[in-house]
């Protein structure tokens, strides 16, 4: 036991140093208020968050801190006084529009030279990016790391005190912050993270270079913040993970994700939990059979899958086979026949043939996915797939893609279609995109649901009556 205890103090940030950064925030706070009483106007800053929903949850952590710190959020560049990009690396395009950013950023800060911008995230954990920015973009202020988020207050202090830039990344396996404040946009479903980091290393993926090793939190610490949650209005927590599945392997306790949702079972005022990512090879029995017990867990599974070619699939690392992935299916469906199963998919592999890719399209009409989440391979510098010859061309990848797309169109379709008629418990969000008669919500097993209802139905569970099934969304009427 006391080796356990000893493991999972040891990758946690201790409470003296967040009391530390909690001691940092009230001092800006006090700058913040002294700017105010002079200017007579409060302190802006501008947030943007990249990437996956891990990093919108860092994001909410950055947004606590801002709070406490006397900030008020702006959604206007031009006008703030502290800048934040919380990036990330997982694709080209988000690196490249947050070059864009700062490149656009270097007239205003002429014009603002008191105006602070920092970049933090994924993107920050890699070297040759770091010195890049150093070089190219010296307007830049602060540049942190994932694994020192909760030292934001410390590091802003920093960047506020002195003209030269403040870097501070740590390159460590990394740890784990209980306690930093976190501030959640307005709704009914929260995200909660309840371990970071990765040991798989597929062979075309960034993640575990950035955000380190396997770490979960206890579960005592998750469960009370779900009790938080609940407290506060939410209706549904997802949560986090880069692979949920090997949850608690790290603890050496025997917990396990499956002990964790049963942990969670009687959080009140919680109705609904889903999770996010799975991977296949570490899908115990216990967690189905736990998914199939707790009435909270939703009947929906994202269990990305990623090529059906056995070819493929060793070559990216994955560590099971397309056999392996279609006996899971059935276990899971064994026991839980009203699952919805959802994937990605990563179109154009390098050395993916044509065969390999028909391997795919086989694959995807037997297990029948009601959603698809389908990527074209995009190199990732760092990464062994990166350096591979055989590199797909982007007319055959996009050509694949529309393949798969039209496969997958026709079998959402055909899993939707038996819904029109049937009524659905569904979780209301709001107002649609499309009307503000018109309420949006999900049902248990994530399909989007558009109806007509009154706006204070929101967070509410109401049964609806399906009217039109269509390929991306359903239509009803309030039972
Ligand atoms: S499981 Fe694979 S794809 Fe997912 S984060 Fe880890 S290395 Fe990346």
């Amino acid at each position: 036991m006391e080796s356990n205890m000893e493991n999972s103090r040891n990758n946690r940030i201790t409470a003296e140093e967040i009391a530390l950064q909690y001691k940092y925030m009230e001092q800006i706070k006090e700058l913040n208020q002294e700017y105010i009483l002079k200017y007579g106007r409060q302190k802006l800053a501008f947030l943007q968050s990249f990437g996956c929903q891990m990093n919108e949850n860092d994001s909410e952590k950055l947004s606590g801190m801002l709070e406490i710190m006397g900030y008020t959020q702006t959604g206007k560049l031009d006008d703030c006084d502290l800048v934040i990009f919380n990036t990330c690396c997982v694709r080209e395009n988000a690196e490249l529009k947050v070059y864009g950013h700062l490149g656009s950023l270097k007239a205003l800060k002429n014009r603002k030279p008191d105006m602070i911008i920092a970049v933090c995230g994924c993107m920050m954990q890699q070297k040759d990016v770091v010195e890049h920015i150093k070089g190219k973009y010296r307007q830049v202020d602060l540049i942190f790391g994932t694994h020192n988020l909760h030292k934001f207050p410390e590091l802003l202090n920093r960047a506020l005190e002195t003209d030269a830039l403040v870097a501070d990344v740590e390159s460590s396996e990394g740890s784990i912050a209980e306690g930093v404040p976190i501030r959640r946009g307005q709704g009914v479903k929260a995200w909660l993270t309840i371990m970071y980091g990765c040991n798989n290393f597929c062979s075309y993926c960034i993640v575990p270079y950035v955000r380190g090793r396997e770490r979960s939190r206890q579960i005592a610490d998750i469960v009370n913040e779900a009790r938080l949650l609940g407290h506060q209005g939410f209706r549904e927590i997802t949560l986090l993970g880069q692979n949920v599945n090997s949850y608690g392997l790290d603890l050496k306790d025997g917990s396990s994700f499956a002990d964790l949702l049963r942990s969670l079972e009687d959080v009140e005022g919680i109705d609904r939990i889903r999770f996010m990512t799975s991977h296949p090879k570490d899908l115990s029995e216990d967690l189905i059979l736990a998914m199939r017990d707790c009435k909270k867990v939703c009947e929906h599974l994202h269990l990305p899958v990623q090529a059906g070619s056995n070819t493929i699939l060793q070559e990216m690392n994955r560590k099971y086979t397309r056999e392996y992935y279609f006996g899971l299916a059935d276990k899971i469906r064994s026991q839980i026949p009203d699952i919805s199963l959802t994937t990605d998919i990563i179109v154009g592999y390098p050395g993916e043939s044509d065969e390999d890719f028909k391997q795919t399209l086989d694959l995807i009409e037997k297990v029948r996915f009601d959603y698809v989440y389908t990527f074209l391979y995009s190199k990732r510098t760092g990464t062994p797939a990166a350096k591979k010859e055989d590199q797909v061309s982007e007319q055959v990848k996009k050509e694949r893609f529309n393949a798969l797309l039209a496969l997958q169109n026709r079998i959402g379709k055909e899993l939707n279609e038996p819904l029109a008629g049937k009524i659905v418990e569904v979780l209301a969000e709001g107002p649609s995109k499309n009307s503000i008669t018109t309420l949006a919500g999900r049902t248990r097993t994530n399909k989007i649901v558009n109806f007509k209802g009154s706006p204070e139905l929101a967070g509410r569970l109401v049964k609806v009556r399906i009217t039109n099934a269509g390929t991306w969304s359903l239509e009803g009427s309030l039972e």
